[in-house]
């Protein structure tokens, strides 16, 4: 039976992996070793709405704690300055895959000219406001959001709480690890330290110190779906730049740049393939659309993949450490919160005596997502028709997306329905089929079965996406809606007890 578990890694996958297992099962022994000279990423800021459900409803980590140590911002989605459109935003909440009660057919068969203002969020959005706003003037705080957070402070707050939630902190970098029965019996530290457990959870991000290293589990690479495998990182002090309530992603020779908001800083990257440009160019023209980033931006290299199993013997791996895609959507943090959540449950359902076929079905779940990531993320390249560069004819030609073939053939015939749901591939993402679904209308897919709309439908359309404006005129702004909630007064409805 496990008793005691080991993470190697303190970055906000470590952090997290500790805390789901202290917080769900009280009766384990879990600590951390971690190395303060490699220190932890320091990138990764954009989250999806898994991350409030997973620190906030799961853990029972205070929304006041949250935002006093974190100090994030709210992302309503991501706005894609992409495609023939140029222009269409991506919200955590149903666009297209929604339904008018007074309206024959799904939202989505009435976007094919435009594309803005169908829900709540892309009208706040638009408008740039983050929520609608209370009669008596606060911020109506809705569920429909994730945030902007900076690595280094979510990783600070993380290491607080889970101190405090009885998870042991060690200092130390492992050089090695000795087998035993049951797979990795002790890690062992540079000082001649030897740290033993009966599990082991290999957190140490791109290392992957014992997934990679010590048990050599193949790494499968998704070099056939997603081109892209480096970044130049850069970014600004806000001067009088608004805040706005999302992420942004926009189209380049060779790839694609990000703007995430932070409150006193804008993060600016520029992910490309170095098949298609060098370090050099990709700086230059990050350096040229951006006037306001550093000279000499800093370079990240990675590779888009994951291990063949998350779980070997005793040894699960989670974040960067079982794998990684570019960060298009951004999905690490939600990978890590679903496969913690995922790795809980299969711990408790075992009740920690694991069985080979428990192994095998946390295998079969895990893999599924990062598939079926892999295919959501090179459908964005694949349908991208603006461009002509090399490489943006390279990602139409090339990108393979056999993984999720059958939901576009039936998209092709039948357009935006629901039922193309039935076609998804298994997974535990937060995209589903809406993500799809905005990613397929709104670079202007084509698809057969066209909807003919009357005069009055569209009047009745138009009168909804105008009710969603008028709405969001309304609104209230990041910075007042920060304002609110850092107020000593300020209530949250649904607080959670830590
Ligand atoms: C360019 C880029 C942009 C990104 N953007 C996003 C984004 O917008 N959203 C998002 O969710 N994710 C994003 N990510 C990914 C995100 O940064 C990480 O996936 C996430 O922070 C988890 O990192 P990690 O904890 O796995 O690894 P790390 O932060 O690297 O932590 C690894 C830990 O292991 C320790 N360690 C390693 N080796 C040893 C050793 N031998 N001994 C002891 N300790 C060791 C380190 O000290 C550290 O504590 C981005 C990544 C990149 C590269």
């Amino acid at each position: 039976m496990i008793q005691s578990i080991l993470v190697l890694g303190s970055g906000s996958a470590g952090l997290i992996a500790a805390l789901s297992l202290k917080r769900k099962i009280p009766r384990l022994a879990v600590s951390i070793v971690r190395s303060p000279d490699i220190g932890v990423i320091g990138v990764g800021e954009g989250t999806t709405p898994n991350f409030p459900r997973h620190l906030f409803d799961y853990l029972g980590i205070s929304r006041r704690r949250f935002y006093e140590l974190a100090e994030p911002t709210w992302k309503l989605g991501i706005r894609f300055l992409w495609g023939e459109r140029g222009r269409f935003d991506y919200t955590f909440a149903p666009q297209l895959d929604s339904h008018w009660t007074d309206l024959p057919r799904p939202n989505g068969f009435y976007c094919d000219d435009d594309f803005s203002n169908v829900d709540a969020p892309s009208a706040l959005m638009r408008e740039g406001k983050v929520f609608h706003r209370q009669a008596n003037g606060a911020p109506d705080i809705q569920p429909w959001h994730a945030f902007h957070i900076e690595n280094e402070k979510f990783v600070a707050m993380l290491e607080t709480v889970a101190r405090e939630a009885g998870v042991v902190i060690i200092d130390g970098k492992v050089t090695g690890s000795e087998r035993g029965p049951q797979g990795i019996a002790a890690v062992l530290l540079d000082d001649g330290r030897r740290l033993e457990a009966d599990f082991f959870v290999d957190a140490s991000g791109f290392r992957s110190e014992l997934m990679g290293k010590a048990l050599e589990e193949p790494f499968d690479s998704f070099g056939r779906t997603l081109f892209c495998d480096r970044a130049v990182v850069g970014g600004w002090a806000r001067t009088d730049e608004p805040i706005l309530p999302f992420t942004t992603a926009e189209q380049m020779d060779a790839g694609w740049c990000w703007q995430i908001e932070h409150e006193h800083h804008i993060n600016r990257g520029y992910v490309y393939s170095s098949q298609f440009i060098s370090d050099e160019d990709a700086a230059a023209e990050f350096k040229r659309k951006n006037p306001k980033t550093p000279d000499s931006p800093r370079v990240v290299k990675f590779r888009s993949g994951c291990y063949r199993r998350m779980w070997v013997d005793n040894v699960i791996a989670i974040g960067n450490a079982g794998g990684f895609v570019e960060p298009l959507e951004a999905t690490a943090l939600m990978i890590v919160c679903s496969h913690c959540h995922t790795m809980v449950d299969f711990l408790l359902h075992c009740e920690l005596e694991p069985t080979p076929s428990m192994r095998a079905l946390y295998n079969e779940l895990t893999l599924a997502t990062w598939h079926d990531i892999r295919d959501f993320l090179g459908l964005h390249y694949k349908v991208n028709t603006a461009l002509d560069t090399p490489f943006w004819q390279h990602c139409r030609a090339d990108t393979d997306l056999s993984g999720v073939q059958p939901l576009l053939d039936f998209y092709e015939e039948n357009g935006p329905t629901g039922f193309c749901r039935y076609r998804m591939p298994r997974s535990q993402s937060d995209f589903g089929i809406e993500g799809y679904f905005v990613m397929l209308v709104g670079n202007r897919v084509p698809y057969r079965k066209k909807h003919d709309s009357s005069a009055q439908e569209l009047a009745r359309w138009e009168a909804h996406r105008a009710a969603n404006i008028a709405n969001a005129k309304r609104g209230i702004d990041v910075k007042e809606a920060l304002y609110y909630v850092r107020h000593p007064g300020w209530q949250w409805n649904a607080e959670a007890p830590r």
